[in-house]
């Protein structure tokens, strides 16, 4: 039976991967009444906490991935990184099982492919190439007239991680840049045109089945170490900029018809020109606040999506600053605990390790 027949007590949803998002969700699916099945490699998961069940479970184990889709009548990943096989393996055992579609995974694992499909779409970014070399590196800054460019991996980055920056003026004394271009010698690159941007912003955005959208955002991201470290909303841009980011978010969402949720990471530069520079099917942790300050948070919207229920109209009834607790920051959490609206949210993550999300605090203010 497709879950839009069903009340939503009768539906189980099966999550792929455990971490915060797959808990976040899986707390909004149980408010709805929704049992939550989640697979990921290791039993106690941060998600595990608020599911019925956890198949602890390799991403390629078929006998494992046969059970978790006899149990389940929809299936939604919280990461993007879920091998594409897998879900490939789950909608063959069930076609239509699995939401976002497949397709929008596959974009959004590559950034080669990711950036291929904004352009192709007339959707900016800045200004990137393939390269697998340094003379390839040197060619592209004497072609594009750059000072500073960035190197990454097209496959498996975030948080900053398997990307490096560069001068063009200094490529061949760069030996952190010779020794990551000998590291990653096999794999494919991709070279990006360093952004003198003004601010950061994401936009996230809800798509049900019946093809209505509704919107979390801009917010205003604030980064350290690669890594968010503040979220603010609202974020503080021009009337011009948030109907132009909204815009895009939604083209993003029809072109590929979007069941589910959506986030569009944005550089802002001279003031108003808007270049993507991620996408990532899923929730984000640049809407953690939509929890506490939304009628409707990202998690339940995502929820509702993928089990054919409508999407709901978020609205915000307070301003909201979150802040991410990385590593060492949980160690204040008793000082957290004595804050007025702060509203704490911790993953039960037992080890603290360096840049490791282990919670978030969202501080609400009377809306502006
Ligand atoms: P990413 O993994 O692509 O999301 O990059 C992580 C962060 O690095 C971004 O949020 C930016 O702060 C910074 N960054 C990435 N690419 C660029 C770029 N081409 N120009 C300037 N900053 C960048």
């Amino acid at each position: 039976m497709s879950p839009s027949s069903l009340l939503p007590s009768h539906i189980t949803l099966g999550i792929l991967g455990g971490g915060q998002l797959g808990r976040m969700s899986a707390v909004a699916a149980v408010r709805l009444g929704i049992g939550v099945v989640i697979f990921c490699p290791e039993k106690d998961c941060p998600a595990s906490y608020a599911a019925k069940e956890t198949i602890a479970a390799d991403y390629n184990d078929e006998s494992a991935l046969r059970d978790f889709s006899a149990k389940t009548d929809v299936i939604s990943y919280e990461f993007e990184n879920i091998p594409v096989e897998t879900i490939e393996y789950l909608e063959f055992l069930k076609p239509g099982s699995v939401l976002p579609e497949r397709s929008l995974l596959d974009v959004s694992q590559d950034r080669i492919k990711e950036k291929s499909f904004l352009n192709e779409h007339d959707i900016e970014t800045v200004r990137w190439k393939t390269v697998s070399s340094l003379e390839d590196v040197e060619a592209t800054c004497k072609e594009w007239g750059s000072k500073h460019f960035v190197i990454k991996t097209t496959r498996f980055g975030y948080d900053g991680k398997g990307q490096i920056k560069g001068e063009c003026s200094d490529i061949l004394d760069n030996r952190e840049l010779i020794a990551f271009m000998e590291n990653a010698k096999d794999q494919a690159l991709i070279m990006e045109e360093f952004s003198a941007f003004d601010y950061e912003v994401s936009v996230i955005v809800a798509r049900d089945k019946f093809g209505k959208t509704e919107f979390y955002g801009p917010m205003l991201n604030e980064h350290k170490n690669h890594i968010l470290h503040t979220t603010t909303v609202p974020c503080g841009s021009s009337t011009g900029v948030i109907a132009q980011s909204r815009d895009i978010a939604e083209r993003i969402a029809n072109a590929v018809n979007l069941v589910g949720v959506l986030t569009i990471e944005f550089f802002v530069c001279n003031s108003d020109t808007l270049l993507v520079n991620e996408i990532a099917p899923r929730t984000h942790n640049s809407g953690h606040w939509s929890i506490d300050a939304c009628a409707v948070s990202q998690f339940e919207n995502h929820i509702r999506c993928v089990c054919g229920l409508n999407v709901g109209a978020p609205r915000r009834h307070s301003d909201a600053v979150m802040l991410n607790l990385i590593g060492n920051d949980i160690r204040e959490i008793d000082d957290y605990l004595t804050r007025e609206s702060a509203c704490i949210h911790l993953y039960g993550k037992k080890d603290i390790k360096e840049g490791r999300k282990m919670g978030h605090i969202t501080t609400l203010r009377n809306k502006t």
